[in-house]
């Protein structure tokens, strides 16, 4: 059953019942005061008519004194009778034979008026009998005086007494009604009653009716019935019934109603609630009233607006998150380059914990911690020129020296450490595993790959928005970035590792000629930007074959080693050097004319010729061999405008320098603007050097960075002032 149904019935029990209840009541009161009313009415009628016969008895017995005390008899008779005291008057003799009559005397039998209690037959008139006597007090006979028992009678009885009066002939075999003043029905409903009628005892009969009985008795020997129809308002029953059926419709429909309007609220709100059960925030219920119910709707609406914008919230900070992983994947990615790199992931980590500072650490080789990368901390500097202290004594520093991450309120802060309230810090690692790969560590001591090698560095965020401290789904959330962290790092070193070796050659360890290629654009590109120059250098050993000859493959093979490493030896940190293919090497010299570069040749050809090469001969006994190159140079932008046309030039240049006896160097002829190299001309000219006159500073010892690709031109390294006319 719904709360509404049962509602509906509690309003209709409630309202329902009194007027029910009342209904029984009145009618109950009604039947019993109409009972009693007709109760007291029937007695005094009783009463009256007892009164009444005995009245008319007395009359009679006056009457019949009368006559048995005149001398004329018969004559008294008459008057008697004609003034109304009897009826009719008889006088009989001892023997019982009349002697004097009045006429029209009711037929015979008389009921005497002291007839016994219950007197049997049938009557019609009621009688009193005196007797006569003599003097002697003989008897001589009977004077009887009569009076009819009729209708009228019985009519007058009934007007003294106010009720109906009905006279039984109880005579005959069945009861039946002599004269009655009852109506039709009314007397059918008496004889049917008649034979449970006692004296006294009020009856009362279907069609609403009170009975009694008023003799025969000693005193009053007529056997009549007093009734009286019931004082009971006409159609009280239905009347009530009405009422009731009345008051139960209406009570059923205001229970109804009622219970409508109770339970409307509350199905609206089941509504509301099934609706943010299916996810639906903006249902709303109607506030009615400001009842509980009202408060309840108000309450309601208050929380799927609240729960509506906390949603909202979490929808755009999970968007802003999905936003950082997108940049986040997109740099892991595509990028190797590792500052890039670092700050996505410390922005994506600052928003992830809503810190508002942080910074990432890297060891370094030397115990140090260096802020590769800081966000928040007013004037700290960072990336590869950041001061090589520790930027946080205590905490970070614990931190990486541990490998134990931390987080807490800082207490006091030291002097390197940023002013702040809470902080967390983590430390990063490659696994062991890629920790043993070769370049970062000792092959053959691999640990479980769980374990973590040295910590490459720390990932700390301070002050988190709000005030509150980092708890520990923010460190779960920083190992994760710290593992990205580690990742990348890993992934930079590999990529730059590899990198190095596609693009070095092993036997040397100088750039390839892909990279020659390369560096040439870039470097041409350079000049051609900061309208500098670049010097392409072609060095060719000379009679390399004999060598190979003369002491064997591997001989010739230390012999391009040790050549190597003399060309580093003898040019700066900024220029670069590439073996382009068996003997043949090639040097670049940015921002060189070729003054400068024919004294690099000078240096190079003095550096070969000048110190043999030991190399291990058969049986032990090494080889002393003396070797010599040729150079031949070619200047950008004076002799091509492209840096392969730069590169033939000086090739070209070669040949010039071994035409001319080898040993030596030459430079292209000055065919600046050259388009077409096939128009019938060598397109270079070989002319006799010219004495150099300046040269760019060199570093004695200046060489390419062993593990980083080379950027050639002015930064910081040491000795690339182009102080002209300064030897090196
Ligand atoms: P030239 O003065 O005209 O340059 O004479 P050359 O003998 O140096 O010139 P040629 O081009 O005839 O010979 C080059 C030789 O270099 C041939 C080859 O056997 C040798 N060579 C090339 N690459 C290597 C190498 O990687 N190792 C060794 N050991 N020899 C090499
Ligand atoms: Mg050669
Ligand atoms: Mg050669």
């Amino acid at each position: 059953m719904t709360l509404r149904g049962r509602l509906t019935a509690a309003f209709l029990a409630v309202a329902f019942g009194p007027v029910l209840f009342g209904a029984v009541f009145v009618a109950s009161t009604v039947t019993a005061v109409d009972r009693s009313r007709a109760t007291e009415r029937l007695a005094v009628a009783a009463t009256a008519v007892r009164t009444s016969i005995d009245a008319l008895c007395q009359q009679l017995r006056a009457a019949a004194d009368a006559v048995a005390l005149a001398v004329d008899r018969p004559g008294a008779a008459t008057q008697v009778v004609g003034r109304g005291i009897a009826a009719a008057v008889q006088v009989t003799d001892v023997t019982g034979q009349i002697v004097v009559a009045t006429p029209n005397a009711p037929p015979t039998p008389w009921r005497d008026c002291a007839a016994p209690d219950r007197p049997d037959g049938t009557f019609a008139a009621l009688a009193v009998r005196v007797e006569l006597r003599d003097g002697g007090g003989n008897p001589l006979g009977m004077v009887t005086a009569a009076h009819p028992v009729d209708p009228m009678l019985v009519a007058r009885l009934a007007a003294v007494t106010g009720v109906a009066v009905t006279l039984l002939d109880e005579a005959a075999p069945r009861v039946t009604v002599a004269h009655s003043t009852e109506s039709e029905g009314g007397r059918e409903a008496v004889l049917a009653a008649a034979s449970s009628l006692h004296e006294e005892r009020v009856t009362s009969t279907p069609d609403g009716r009170y009975l009694r009985r008023a003799g025969p008795t000693r005193g009053q020997p007529l056997p009549l019935v007093l009734s009286v129809p019931s004082d009971q308002p006409a159609g009280l029953y239905p009347v009530l019934v009405a009422v009731v059926l009345l008051a139960a419709l209406l009570g059923v429909a205001v229970a109804w109603r009622l219970a409508r309007v109770t339970t409307r609220p509350l199905v609206e709100l089941a509504g509301a609630v099934d609706r943010v059960t299916a996810g639906d925030l903006t249902a709303r219920v109607p506030v009615r009233s400001g009842d509980e119910i009202g408060r309840l709707a108000e309450a309601f609406n208050r929380m799927t607006r609240e729960t509506g914008g906390y949603l909202a919230a979490l929808a755009s900070s999970r968007d802003q998150l999905r936003g950082h992983l997108a940049v986040l994947g997109d740099t892991l990615a595509s990028t190797h380059d590792l500052q890039r790199i670092l700050r996505v992931i410390l922005h994506s980590a600052l928003a992830a914990t809503g810190a508002r500072a942080g910074a990432v650490l890297l060891t370094e080789p030397g115990g140090g911690l260096v802020a590769q990368c800081t966000e928040g901390l007013d004037g700290r500097r960072s990336g590869p020129t950041a001061p090589r202290v520790p930027l946080a004594d205590s905490v970070v520093r614990t931190v990486a020296a541990t490998g134990q991450p931390c987080r807490g309120r800082a207490e006091t802060t030291s002097a390197e450490e940023p002013p702040c309230h809470t902080y967390i810090a983590v430390p990063f690692a490659v696994e062991a595993g890629r920790a043993g790969e070769p370049g970062s560590g000792r092959p053959g001591e691999d640990t479980p790959s769980a374990a973590l090698a040295r910590p490459l560095g720390v990932l700390a965020l301070y002050d988190r928005l709000g005030g509150e401290e980092f708890d520990d789904d923010d460190l779960a959330t920083l190992r994760t970035f710290a593992g990205h962290v580690a990742v990348a790092l890993d992934n930079v070193r590999v990529h730059e590792e590899a990198q190095r070796l596609s693009l070095t050659d092993p036997l040397t360890g100088l750039w390839n000629y892909r990279y020659l290629r390369e560096s040439l654009r870039r470097e041409v590109e350079r000049a051609s930007r900061f309208g500098r120059m670049v010097s392409v250098l072609v060095l060719d050993l000379d009679r390399f074959k004999k060598i190979n000859d003369s002491y064997g493959h591997a001989a010739g093979d230390t012999v391009l080693a040790e050549f190597a490493r003399r060309v580093r030896g003898e040019i700066r940190e900024v220029d670069l050097a590439f073996r382009q293919g068996g003997e043949e090497f090639v040097v670049l010299l940015p921002e060189t004319d070729a003054r400068g570069a024919a004294i690099v040749a000078d240096r190079l050809g003095a550096a070969i010729r000048n110190t043999p090469v030991t190399v291990p001969g058969r049986a032990g006994v090494g080889h002393s061999i003396r070797f010599t190159v040729s150079i031949g140079i070619a200047v950008y932008p004076d002799h091509a405008e492209s840096g392969l046309r730069v590169l033939e030039a000086a090739d070209e240049a070669l040949y010039a320098a071994k035409a001319a006896g080898r040993d030596t160097w030459r430079v292209a002829r000055h065919t600046s603007r050259i388009t077409d190299p096939g128009d019938g001309e060598a397109g270079v000219r070989r002319t006799p050097a010219a004495p150099p006159t300046r040269e760019m500073p060199v570093t004695a010892a200046a060489c390419s960075p062993a593990d980083g690709l080379p950027r050639a031109g002015p930064g910081d390294a040491t000795g690339t002032s182009a102080e002209p006319g300064e030897p090196g």
